[in-house]
């Protein structure tokens, strides 16, 4: 990266509110085009706009004539000004002129009214977000005044995101949430029936404005609420926060307890609901794993004090992810489960590095291996099976036995120059990929100081490994 990384709008100290403008008087310094889209904005909110500039163009002038806003005065000059400010809730520094602007933004800041300076975040003590608004639902996108076309840019996605029917649901909710919270006064398993509520078919009447069909289901739901926890084992992908599913997504910010290992990129955690409790249960330093055993305890013992438990893994939880006797273990306890598929490390990992799993031409199978050594330190692998030519061999957990694993191949029928990829931190903004074969990729491997997580590729597909412009 040849910029820095900004500090985040928090660390600038930015702050999200939503101020109430109705019937307060607002000053908008300026009368072009800037003027008018901050003052449509404040009329729509019911702002009492007083402006003041040299000269008004016809829409602004239109209001006037109209009486939705008062001309002040034309001169932008200090003494009126500070008659004016501090009468105002909030001041708009919006000429076209960057200096007469920041002399605005001087002076209600010395009046401490909070005052923004268009398009200059540097002067202002507020900026306006970009919004996407649906009935009483709004968002609010901001870059800290640093990007704004980005923040409109996100915009246009959110607004075709955003189902239409968005605020005829907050509606219903809104004039449902006394009859729920009465007979649910615990926050939490109110929040549950809520979250039902919104997983279900209910949301979906709520949305299409048919109250009496989504009155079915939240009566149904606080009949049959029982206060029994789940667990979701959920796989994350390789890392690219973009692989993650949209059901991994809903499972993160819908938790209340989270547990992860090492092999989650940290990067995918920020997308965890922030007031889930996270739980590490990997590897600390000079120290063992949680053993597995306690790792499933861990888990049921969330799950039986009513929690909402995920048990977040790196690709997918069933290939090389102890999945499997996760579930056995909570099948046993009988706490109700559901399996979320990830991207598993062989996808991800090939996709990125241009290598096909399988071709036409050389691979018509593909086998994935562990190349964990049992307790002794030897393999034990299908040696037989994975020398077949007409395959590629994905080998996971393969780093630390790589020579091991490269002899045993070489010992079993492939040539010395069988080419070989190993991607480390596949799909990872920090990616490597090192190609070699069968004789040499153990020692390359070791001169680029190649760390897990790393994954072998293995076959005459990484022949065909192309690289885009
Ligand atoms: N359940 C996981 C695999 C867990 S085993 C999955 O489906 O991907 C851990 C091994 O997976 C690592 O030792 C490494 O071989 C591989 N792995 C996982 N993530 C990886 C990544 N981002 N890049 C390269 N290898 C990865």
């Amino acid at each position: 990266m040849d910029y820095e990384m900004a500090l985040s709008d928090a660390e600038q100290g930015w702050f999200p509110i939503s101020l109430r403008l109705k019937n307060e008087r607002v000053l908008l310094v300026g009368g072009g085009e800037v003027a008018v889209n901050k003052g449509r904005l404040l009329l729509d909110h019911g702002a009492k706009i007083e402006v003041v500039a040299e000269h008004l163009n016809a829409i602004i002038q239109g209001w006037v004539d109209l009486g939705v806003v008062d001309y002040i005065g034309q001169s932008v000059k200090e003494d009126i000004l500070k008659e004016i400010i501090p009468g105002c809730r909030l001041v708009y520094a919006a000429t076209d002129d960057r200096a007469v602007n920041r002399v605005v933004a001087r002076l209600a800041d010395e009046l401490r009214v909070p005052v923004c300076a268009v398009d200059d975040p540097a002067p202002s003590s507020f900026i306006t977000p970009a919004q996407v608004r649906r009935g009483s639902v709004r968002i609010a996108i901001s870059t800290a005044g640093g990007a704004p076309v980005l923040a409109r840019r996100l915009r246009e996605e959110i607004e075709g995101w955003l189902p239409e029917g968005t605020g005829s649901l907050a509606s219903y909710m809104r004039s449902r949430r006394m009859k729920v919270s009465t007979r649910y006064p615990d926050v939490q398993n109110r929040k549950r029936i809520w979250e039902d509520f919104l997983d279900g078919r209910g949301a979906e009447y709520a949305r299409s404005g048919d109250a009496e069909k989504a009155d079915q289901i939240l009566d149904n739901l606080l009949d049959g609420y029982a206060k029994n926890g789940e667990v979701w084992i959920v796989g994350a992908g390789p890392g690219d926060p973009d692989l993650l599913t949209l059901k991994a997504l809903h499972c993160m910010q819908n938790a209340d307890v989270v547990l992860y290992d090492n092999l989650l990129p940290k990067v995918l955690l920020e997308r965890v609901r922030r007031d889930a409790e996270l739980i590490f249960v990997g590897k600390q330093k000079d120290r063992h794993a949680m053993p597995q055993d306690l790792i499933n305890e861990e888990i049921i013992k969330h799950a039986r004090a009513g929690q909402r438990v995920l048990r977040l893994k790196g690709g997918d939880p069933f290939i090389f992810g102890r999945g499997g006797e996760e579930v056995e273990s909570l099948m046993q306890a009988g706490v109700a489960f559901k399996v979320v598929p990830g991207i598993t490390a062989a996808s991800g990992c090939a996709a990125y590095a241009g290598i096909p799993l399988t071709h036409r031409d050389c691979a018509q199978a593909c086998l994935f291996v562990t190349g964990h050594a049992r307790a002794d330190g030897q393999l034990d692998l299908p040696w037989s099976d994975m020398a077949d030519r007409r395959q590629t061999v994905v080998i996971y957990m393969g780093i630390s036995t790589l020579p091991l694993l490269m002899e045993g191949l070489k010992e079993h029928g492939l040539p010395s120059d069988w080419p070989v990829a190993v991607v480390e931190r596949g799909t990872q903004t920090t990616q490597r990929v090192v190609v070699g074969t069968l004789g040499d990729i153990a020692q390359k491997v070791r001169e680029l100081d190649v760390k897990s997580p790393a994954l072998i590729i293995v076959g005459k597909v990484v022949g065909h490994r192309v690289v885009s412009l």
